[in-house]
This record gives structure tokens, sequence and C-alpha cells, in this order.
């Protein structure tokens, strides 16, 4: 059993079949799924979608490019969206210095709140990190995260920055970029990764592993992602697959 970590289930590019990709993702052995907010429209349908399908987990949050939109009644509404009992960590926040879409001085300031709201809410943080490493770790620990914990998703940094986020108590979340040719070095960093402390993801639509390139990801997919964590540990992809659904449902508390 496999269970996909960071999805955007809500996705419109997903209104035509949801129901039917969930269902084959089931087939594939996927047997559960966390959605993400992005920010408080996103962040209600993940809630929404969690109510519907005893399968599917939410995260609410405001994503780094989202930032700037943040008016004054969107925590005490996240505050509330967070009492729904399958609201399983608060996220993706971070920093993305790649596209800016929201400026770097806001990010920070948002991303410094919303750990603190976390903290409040006593939910583990999904993590969204882009060239901007050692900002990101230097708030993470300004803000005491350690309290809470939570996951880089996506994890696509530096060495360095793989065992600081462990050093902090930190899982780092795996996609379907480890397949990707060009990425050798990150690569190596899975080899360097202890098992206990890892994740599986797709981040569907986005991010399509090595052979579906070019097409819409979906949460099936997150099984290429397992097969190159097997591989890269020289382990079975059972074991990648006990391993990672443990350590996902002890950082959110999935039964
Ligand atoms: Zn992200
Ligand atoms: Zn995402």
């Amino acid at each position: 059993m496999l269970i996909d970590t960071h999805t955007h289930l809500d996705d419109a590019r997903y209104n035509d079949d949801r129901d039917a990709m969930i269902a084959r993702a089931q087939n594939a052995g996927v047997s559960t799924f966390v959605t993400i907010g992005c920010d408080l429209s996103t962040s209600r349908s993940a809630v929404e979608l969690a109510g519907r399908h005893s399968c599917v987990y939410a995260t609410i949050g405001v994503h780094p490019h989202e930032v700037k939109h943040i008016a004054d009644d969107w925590y005490d509404e996240l505050r509330r969206l967070a009492q729904h009992d399958k609201v399983v960590a608060y996220g993706e926040i971070g920093l993305d210095y790649h596209y800016n879409h929201s400026p770097p001085t806001l990010q920070r300031e948002r991303f410094r709140e919303q750990v603190c709201l976390a903290r409040e809410l006593n939910l583990p943080i999904v993590i969204h990190t882009r060239e901007a490493q050692d900002d990101t770790i230097a708030i993470l620990k300004e803000e005491r995260a350690a309290e809470v914990g939570g996951v880089f998703h996506c994890f696509s940094g530096d060495a360095w920055l793989a065992k600081d986020a462990l050093d902090l108590g930190f899982f780092l979340s795996f996609s379907g970029v480890i397949t990707f040719q060009n990425a050798t070095m990150l690569r190596d960093i899975v080899k360097t990764v202890p098992l206990d402390r890892m994740l599986i993801e797709t981040d569907c639509p986005y991010l399509t592993p090595v052979p579906h390139r070019g097409k819409r990801n979906e949460p099936a997919h997150v099984r290429c992602v397992a097969e190159k964590i097997a591989e890269l540990k020289a382990v079975t992809v059972e074991d990648i697959g006990n391993m990672t659904t443990r350590n996902a449902q002890r950082l959110f508390k999935i039964p």
C-alpha cells in the first residue's frame, strides 16, 4: 500500500474524471491521499474533498505564490477549517524566490506568521521551498517549527538542506523529480536519507514522472517514485511502500 502525501486533487484538470481517477489509483495500490491547500479557496476545496472521500485527507494554508492575497479574515477562516477532523497538516507554506509571485519580504513575513499559526493549531507543516534554502531553514528555526515538525515536500535542495531538515526533525518527501534524467544530485541525496524519514508524493497534476512525461500527472503514478527509491536504496518496492506509509501515518496521525 502507498500513500500519496501531496496532491492537488481539486485541480480543474480533474473535473471530468476525479472520482474515477481516485478509484484508478486505489486499484493501483494507492490507499490514501493528502490533498493540499494553497490559498483560502483551495483549502476549502481540500477540506470538502476530504469530507466526501474516506481515503482523502486535507491540509490548509497559503502557498508563497499566493500570500499577497491574504486578507484580514483569512487566518480566522483557516483556524475554523482546521477544526475539521480530516485536516492533518498546515501548508503548503514557505518561500519561492524562483517566481517571486509575491514579494520576498512579504513571503518571509507571511511564512513566519503561518509557522506560528501551525504551532497554535498543533499541526505539522508542509514546506514548499525553491531557491530560498537559507531563509527557509532560518525561519523554521527562529519560529520553533520543530515543536510541530513537518515535511519538506518535493525535496530538491542541496545535501546540506537535507541534513539540516533531518536535524530539525522534519521528513523529506520525494516526487517524480527523482526520475528525471538530470536529477543525478538529487538521487545521490535519496541514497543518504534514512528510510524512516522519507515520504513519497506525486504533487499531481504537476511533475509527471518518467515514463509518463508529457501527460497529466495523477496519484497512481506515485508508484514510479516508490520504484525509483527502491532501486536507489537496493530494497524492494514493498519495503518502500511499508516504510513511507508508516512514516506518513506517524507524521499526519492518519489511522
Ligand atoms: Zn509546492
Ligand atoms: Zn503542491
